[in-house]
């Protein structure tokens, strides 16, 4: 479905935008991986299913490097043609508390560089009259928990982003739109689960189940694997007028 395109995903290297780089990959798109840690384990992953693998190493909090990053792209496979802005990391602290370099560092890497990576990308897309950009949001940009002042903020802020990015394209075939997990089991979630079980000296499979007892009915995680099959949705042709949507794969946590 999706061979001769070219995806972009940031944060690509671990988790969710790994679950999304593959599901893409599996419909035949080239994939440009981005992110840190282990490289070779994804890079291997996509070219097993017979697709064009690149890499770029870009900070995402740094918007010299994004720029870098889109160059790279667009040299090396002509076009981006999916950008999946996913990126993203947590602190969690009360807000007298919070450290203001951690705010900084969480509206840098969750907001601002979808604002850069889409900005970027917008003209080649425009002139194809064919792109998606998808910004991975989360549940907590529809809804908010205590202690998460700095993502709560980005993602409300990166769901109105991808409203206007929305507006802005939507005579095009270009289309924008969120999608909004609940608790998916990745390393950005094991940290919670492990600071919670020593917390309170219980299991992990304890805190497992407190952490999705408060918020997440299901009382499942939604996996990486649902969301790259939500993701390959909007890239389908059954996607082209699903605009300025944000859409929660959240196990009932928002509609409470
Ligand atoms: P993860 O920690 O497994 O992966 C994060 C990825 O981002 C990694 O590839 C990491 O290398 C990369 N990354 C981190 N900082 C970076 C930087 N400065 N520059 C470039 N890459 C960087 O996390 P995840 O759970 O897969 O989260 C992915 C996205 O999904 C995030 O935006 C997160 O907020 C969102 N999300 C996660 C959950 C969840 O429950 N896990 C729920 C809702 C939304």
């Amino acid at each position: 479905m999706l061979k001769g395109k070219t995806a972009l995903v940031t944060g690509s290297t671990s988790g969710i935008g790994l679950g999304i780089a593959r599901a893409l990959a599996g419909q035949g798109a080239n994939i440009v991986l981005n992110g840190f840690g282990d490289v070779d384990g994804p890079r291997a992953a996509g070219a097993a299913l017979g697709v064009q693998v690149g890499y770029h190493g870009a900070d995402m909090s740094r918007p010299a490097e994004i720029e870098a990053m889109m160059a790279y792209a667009a040299g090396t496979f002509g076009r981006v043609d999916i950008l999946v802005n996913n990126a993203g990391i947590q602190h969690v602290a009360r807000i007298e508390n919070f450290p203001p370099e951690r705010w900084d560092a969480i509206i840098a890497i969750n907001l601002s560089s979808a604002f850069h990576a889409t900005r970027l990308a917008l003209p080649a897309m425009r002139e194809a009259n064919w792109g998606r950009i998808i910004n991975l949001a989360s549940v907590h940009g529809l809804v908010a928990s205590a202690e998460k002042s700095a993502y709560v903020a980005a993602k409300h802020g990166l769901v109105g982003l991808t409203k206007v990015t929305a507006l802005e394209n939507a005579t095009t075939g270009v289309t924008c739109n969120a999608i909004c997990p609940g608790w998916v089991l990745t390393p950005l979630v094991q940290k919670q689960v492990d600071a919670r079980a020593a917390a309170q000296g219980v299991s992990n499979d304890e805190a497992i189940r407190q952490l999705l007892g408060e918020k997440e009915p299901s009382m499942q995680f939604t996996t990486p694997e649902e969301l790259g099959a939500l993701a390959v949705f909007l890239c389908s042709s059954a996607g082209n007028n699903v605009r300025g949507v944000a859409w929660n794969m959240d196990g009932g946590w928002a509609a409470q």
